[in-house]
């Protein structure tokens, strides 16, 4: 609703049906880099109810992600502008990384897919390097959330890991060469 609309109340219930069918969101969404900084662990102060670590998410966006949203930003502008609206507003990502407005459910990664196993937790077939028997299969091998729905990837990953399971693994068990 345009600036100066009043938050509660009747002056908000008008205001909420007249533009309710005469408002629209532009939105972009980015992707952040696979920093060494950004990382999950065991919550060395909280626990849950059987008395074990919680998970502690350390995050937060670097200049990459900052300009990257401000040119993103910067087109959804020149797009709504180019639409012609009576009012407009802009909101810019400023500041920390900050878990309270709504980000997306996307969460991916914790146990990520790589080349190294100095720098990974399973291979590229999911497969732990050091369990071989263990196959981690989800959203948890993304390395980086690539910014898009994550789920077509995860499914095209478990086919993937499957196959290699069962024409590879299963004939020959251990790790499995790439
Ligand atoms: C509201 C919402 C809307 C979404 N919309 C979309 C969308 O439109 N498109 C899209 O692509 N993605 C969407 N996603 C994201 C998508 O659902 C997830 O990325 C995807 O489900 C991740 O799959 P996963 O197998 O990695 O994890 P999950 O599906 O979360 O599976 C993890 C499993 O592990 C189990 N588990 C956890 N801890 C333990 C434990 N200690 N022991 C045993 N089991 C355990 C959990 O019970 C769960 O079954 C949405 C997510 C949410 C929440």
């Amino acid at each position: 609703m345009p600036a100066g609309t009043p938050r509660w109340g009747s002056g908000w219930k008008k205001a909420a049906a007249r533009y309710y069918n005469r408002s629209i969101n532009i939105r972009a969404h980015g992707a952040v880099q696979s920093y060494r900084g950004n990382y999950l662990d065991l919550d060395p102060t909280y626990r849950d109810a059987y008395g074990l670590p919680l998970l502690r998410m350390t995050f937060d966006f670097r200049d990459n992600e900052y300009k990257m949203s401000d040119f993103l930003t910067g087109k959804c502008q020149e797009i709504a502008k180019a639409i012609g609206p009576a009012k407009m507003n802009v909101n810019r990502r400023t500041g920390k990384y900050n878990i309270v407005p709504y980000q997306s459910t996307h969460n991916t990664g914790g146990v990520v897919m790589g080349k190294d196993p100095a720098t990974s937790a399973v291979n590229r077939y999911l497969q732990s390097w050091d369990v071989p028997n263990v196959f981690a299969i989800g959203a948890s091998a993304f390395p980086q959330n690539g910014g898009y729905n994550p789920t077509g990837t995860v499914g095209a990953l478990t086919y993937w890991a499957l196959d290699a399971i069962k024409n590879r693994y299963l004939k020959r068990p251990g790790l499995i060469d790439a």
